[in-house]
C-alpha cells in the first residue's frame, strides 16, 4: 500500500454537468513522490457517511505541472464522485496515495508508433494525459482514439482534445461515438461494426492497443482486433469501476 499524503484542493471546476476536475497542489517536499508518468493513477481515501471509501483516479495532466489533476465522473449517489462534485471545496485537503502504475503507455521517442485507444466516459483521463505528453514532447507517434459518450455535452475534455486534433492531425485522430446524439462520427454504443469501420479507414497493424471501459467493450474490441490479426501481446486492457 502506497503512503497517503494530505494534498490541498487548489482548483475545482465542472467539466460537464456530470463530471468535475479537481486540482491538487503538490508541496515542494513531495514533488519527488508525485513525479508521475502518463497512465498512472492515485488512490483517494475519504470517510463519507461513516464509510471509509478508497477510490482510484487517473491523473489527466502533465508531469511538469507540479499539480495533479483528476477528472471525476459521477456514477451514482453518495459515492466519492458525488462528494467531489457537490461538497468538495477549494482549500479542502484530501488523502491521496503516491502515483501507481496503470496503463503501460510507450513513452519512448526512438521510433514511430501507431497506437489505437478505445474508451468511454471517464476512461479518457489517462489518454488525455498521454495525448498531451506525446504532442508536447513531439513523440513520433500517431494515436487513433475511439471515444464513446452519450453526447458532446457529456464528453469530458471534448474541446481540448478536438483542438489538439486540429493542431496535430498527423499525430491524433479522434472518432467520436455518441449513443444519444448523431453529431459524431458514429451513432450508438461502440460496437463491432464501428471498430471495423475505423480499422477500414485507419488500417490495421497497430503497435499497441489500449482499451479502458467495461468488460463487454473489451470483449467486442478484442474480438474485432484479433480477427484483424492483432496478437494478444499488443492488447492492453483496464477496467475502471
Ligand atoms: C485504475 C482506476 C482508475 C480510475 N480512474 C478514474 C478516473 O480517472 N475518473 C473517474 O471518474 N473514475 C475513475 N475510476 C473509477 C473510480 O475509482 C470510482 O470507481 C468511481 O468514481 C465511482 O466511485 P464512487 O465512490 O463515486 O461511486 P460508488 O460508491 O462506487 O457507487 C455509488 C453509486 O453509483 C453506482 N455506480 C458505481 N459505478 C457505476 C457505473 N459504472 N455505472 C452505473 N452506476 C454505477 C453504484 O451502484 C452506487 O449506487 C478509476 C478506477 C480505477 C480502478
Amino acid at each position: 500500500m502506497s503512503t497517503l499524503h494530505n494534498l490541498q484542493v487548489i482548483d475545482k471546476k465542472m467539466l460537464t454537468p456530470e463530471s468535475v476536475s479537481v486540482v491538487l497542489e503538490i508541496p515542494e517536499d513531495l514533488k519527488s513522490k508525485y513525479n508521475f508518468k502518463p497512465g498512472q493513477f492515485v488512490m483517494v481515501e475519504k470517510i463519507i457517511n461513516g464509510e471509509n471509501l478508497r477510490r482510484y483516479y487517473s491523473i489527466y495532466n502533465l508531469p511538469e505541472d507540479a499539480q495533479i489533476k483528476l477528472g471525476i465522473k459521477l456514477k451514482g449517489k453518495d459515492g466519492f464522485a458525488d462528494f467531489a462534485m457537490h461538497h468538495l471545496q477549494h482549500g479542502d485537503t484530501l488523502q491521496v496515495s503516491e502515483p501507481m502504475d496503470d496503463v503501460p503507455f510507450d513513452l519512448s521517442d526512438h521510433s514511430s508508433k501507431r497506437i489505437l485507444a478505445i474508451t468511454i466516459g471517464s476512461g479518457i483521463t489517462p489518454f488525455y494525459s498521454y495525448i498531451q505528453y506525446m504532442l508536447k514532447r513531439q513523440l513520433p507517434h500517431k494515436l487513433v482514439l475511439i471515444y464513446g459518450n452519450e453526447s458532446p455535452a457529456k464528453t469530458m475534455f471534448l474541446d481540448e482534445i478536438s483542438e489538439l486534433e486540429a493542431q496535430f492531425p498527423q499525430h491524433l485522430k479522434v472518432y467520436k461515438v455518441y449513443s444519444k446524439d448523431d453529431s459524431g462520427d458514429f451513432s450508438g454504443r461502440i460496437n463491432e461494426q464501428i471498430i471495423k469501420n475505423v480499422l477500414q479507414k485507419e488500417g490495421t497493424g497497430f503497435d499497441a492497443i489500449y482499451m479502458i471501459g467495461p468488460d463487454d467493450l473489451k470483449k467486442t474490441a478484442a474480438k474485432v482486433l484479433t480477427e484483424a490479426g492483432t496478437t494478444s501481446d499488443k492488447l492492453h486492457y483496464r477496467v475502471y469501476s
